[in-house]
């Protein structure tokens, strides 16, 4: 069988961001926020779950990304006046009440982007219908 030509990572990411099938690129990826993902693609029948524990990649990049924005935020944080006013566990409740919400907003993109990247390297094909 002749292998696919890859699509560039750009337009891969790009359909990621859409939350959309990365074969057909018209099913919806995300049945319920903020990480329910369909069994299988509504409008081709791929599959969204390869294997037990599928997501534990998505999972992965959800926590990076949400480190990737709360690091340089807390490093600008540092350059403000004096935050002496607020306790320390203060700040720790507005650290988490910032981080939390960041993780479940990123998650969808971040579960996403993972079945892309999967799919980007190794593509599979939706199964054939009678
Ligand atoms: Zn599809």
């Amino acid at each position: 069988m002749q292998k696919a030509r890859a699509l560039p990572l750009r337009s891969v990411l790009h359909d990621a961001l859409h939350l959309h099938c990365p074969y057909c690129k018209r099913g919806r990826v995300l049945a319920r926020w903020p990480n329910r993902i369909y069994p299988e693609c509504p409008q081709c029948g791929l599959s969204f779950f390869r294997e037990q524990g599928y997501y534990i990649g998505g999972m992965i990049i959800t926590y990076g990304l949400t480190l990737a924005v709360v690091i340089p935020v807390f490093l600008v944080s540092l350059l403000l006046p004096d935050w002496r006013i607020v306790s320390d566990n203060g700040r720790f409740a507005l650290w988490v009440l910032f981080a939390v919400p960041l993780s479940f907003a990123l998650m969808p993109y971040s579960y996403s982007l993972w079945l892309h990247l999967d799919f980007w390297l190794e593509p599979w094909r939706p199964p054939t219908r009678p």
